[in-house]
């Protein structure tokens, strides 16, 4: 997630050059469904099962300047990835890394923050202008951090000390920087 607007290049399902595409008649759901007929016009059933081919899960920020397929070269069918606000390990995180190595076959996990992260400019009184706002105080921590490092480092051994997880040999952890693209490896032990 991000705090800022940023100007990235039109999505597929919007023409290039139409900056007043989003006032059209029909909702940006309507766009998406237009775009989901063109996209079924050419598909063709690869006849795979539902276990990722790679064995591998990838746990990342939801942002959306982070295109994880094209990132990583990964093809339909290679991977799971697992998406929230930070790519934070919540608890939820470990229910689908758990259904995914012990159903469904995945034995490395690849972790991936990124720069600009909206969770940094982010505190937990976001959780009590909730409760002053609405009158209910949310179960779930803002998970909000300033150190992107100490935060994937965080991920790494929430994800190594979960007793559900079979596999835990081979957890990595990145920062994807927005500006240039890259991945910078995360030392779990610095
Ligand atoms: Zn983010």
């Amino acid at each position: 997630m991000t705090s800022n607007v940023i100007v990235m290049t039109t999505s597929a399902s919007v023409p290039t050059g139409s900056p007043d595409a989003p006032t059209r008649a029909g909702t940006v759901t309507d766009r998406l469904v237009e775009a989901n007929e063109r996209y079924a016009a050419d598909f063709t059933d690869p006849g795979m099962d539902a276990r990722p081919v790679l064995r591998v899960a990838v746990v990342a920020c939801m942002d959306a300047r982070l295109d994880l397929h094209a990132a990583l070269g990964l093809q339909l069918g290679d991977c799971h990835t697992i998406r929230n606000a930070g790519g934070v390990v919540t608890d939820d995180v470990i229910r689908s890394l758990t259904i995914s190595q012990r159903k469904l076959g995945t034995r490395s996990i690849v972790l991936i923050h990124h720069t600009g992260c909206g969770l940094e400019s982010l505190t937990e009184d976001f959780r009590t202008e909730l409760e002053q706002e609405i009158g209910q105080r949310p179960a779930w921590a803002v998970e909000s951090f300033r150190d992107v490092d100490q935060d994937v480092r965080q991920s790494m051994q929430r994800v190594r000390t979960s007793p559900f997880l079979l596999h835990t040999d081979d957890v990595r952890g990145f920062v994807f920087d927005v500006k240039t693209g890259l991945l910078r490896e995360i030392d779990a032990a610095a």
